[in-house]
């Protein structure tokens, strides 16, 4: 399959209902006449993009269900007429359990949604209040059950990890109640202390509140350990799923694939050139009314450089790099260009390496980051 046969169309829906104290990405606290405008935008920057097929659509934030189903419903529609979605492709919502309506489910399965990320992010009371969420544990069973009902082909939860405060104990039982929900996909994530946030401003005055890089592994290994166990694929650093129920729109990221991000601050990366829209919100939506460029940050990705970041997305997955498609795509011999940092790693006991396959260890999925990395900026 080319590149091109696999784009995958990412939507960015930016209004939350609160703000989290930890949270890095583009958001604003939703306001109906705000998020009004932005819709308004998103669909007269759909109708001014190129019309190219695409396999997968996913809609992320902020907090895509802060729009009401039929407005998501409208949406879907007008980007399945643009980019030629298959009936049966692969749909993603994030949600926000709180915001979760009776009927919601059923109105996105209608549009054509197969898949829902429930960000949980913990069944523990305390943790759920430090990371300023509002859910309870009873909450999220019944949006589990709900989507169940509605008939989505895959449910998702999102768990963060390394709280302050938290224990081992309560993340095991985070865990195991994630686990006893029977549901399809759990994506895990270390918490990240990002600048400019309240928790940088927490973790300057009171850094021992923090999780060490000991305990944080120690928190990964757990989360490892019980989801192998309970039968779910580690299928990429922070993934793991039910056999059939792996990410596709995240997986032709990992591949190197193609995508393209509609929206404030969204991400695109077609014909070797990664863009990136402006994170002002006034700025996208006054470019796009005014039918100018919208402002966005671009680099291409040539030669060395794109192969350093296609290995990097690589060994995040189970399946690593396959030297001889590598080479076929990247005209680079694996083994042979990035010889002195496999050697390191294998030595150190980070990868495994042969002919066919380089891929991280157990080991070193715990330093996955810094491995991944090293191979950005080797050459
Ligand atoms: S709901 Fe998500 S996007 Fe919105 S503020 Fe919280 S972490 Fe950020």
């Amino acid at each position: 399959m080319t590149p091109s046969a696999t784009l995958g169309i990412y939507v960015h829906l930016p209004f939350c209902p609160y703000i989290c104290p930890y949270c890095d990405f583009a958001k604003w606290p939703h306001r109906r006449s705000a998020s009004d405008r932005y819709l308004r935008a998103l669909e007269e920057e759909i109708a001014a993009t190129d019309a190219r097929p695409a396999v997968t659509l996913f809609f992320g934030g902020g907090t895509p269900n802060a729009y009401d189903a039929s407005e998501l419903a409208g949406l879907i529609a007008r980007l399945r007429e643009r980019f030629s979605l298959r009936a049966g492709a692969e749909i993603s919502v994030e949600v926000n359990p709180e915001l979760v309506r009776d009927g919601d489910f059923a109105r996105y399965r209608e549009a054509g949604v197969t898949r829902v990320s429930i960000g949980v992010q913990s069944f523990e009371a305390v943790e759920i209040a430090t990371l300023g969420r509002k859910h309870t544990p009873e909450h999220v069973e019944a949006v589990v059950a709900q989507a169940r009902e509605a008939g989505l082909d895959s449910v998702s939860l999102d768990l963060i990890f390394a709280v302050p405060g938290q224990t081992r104990a309560g993340w095991r039982r985070d865990l195991e109640r994630a686990i006893a929900l029977g549901v399809d996909h759990i994506s895990t994530y270390g918490l990240t202390v990002e600048e400019g946030t309240p928790y940088a401003a927490w973790q300057l005055r009171e850094p021992r509140a923090f999780a060490d890089d000991a305990l944080e592994a120690d928190f990964y290994e757990d989360a490892i350990d019980l989801l192998e166990a309970a039968g779910y694929e580690h299928y990429e650093i922070s993934n793991f799923a039910k056999a059939g129920h792996r990410c596709r729109h995240n997986e032709n990221y990992w591949n190197n694939g193609e995508y393209l991000g509609l929206g404030v601050g969204a991400a695109s990366f077609r014909d070797g050139e990664r863009s990136v829209h402006t994170r002002d919100l006034e700025e996208y939506v006054a470019s796009v009314q005014s039918r100018a460029e919208i402002p966005s940050e671009k680099e291409r990705l040539e030669g060395v450089r794109r192969a350093g970041e296609a290995a990097m997305l690589s060994l995040r997955t189970a399946q690593g790099v396959v030297p001889g498609a590598f080479k076929e795509r990247y005209g680079l011999d694996f083994l042979e260009f990035y010889a002195p940092i496999v050697e390191e790693f294998r030595t150190a006991g980070l990868l495994e390496a042969d002919a066919d396959r380089v891929r991280l260890t157990r080991r070193g999925r715990f330093v996955a980051n810094d491995v991944c990395a090293a191979f950005v900026t080797y050459g």
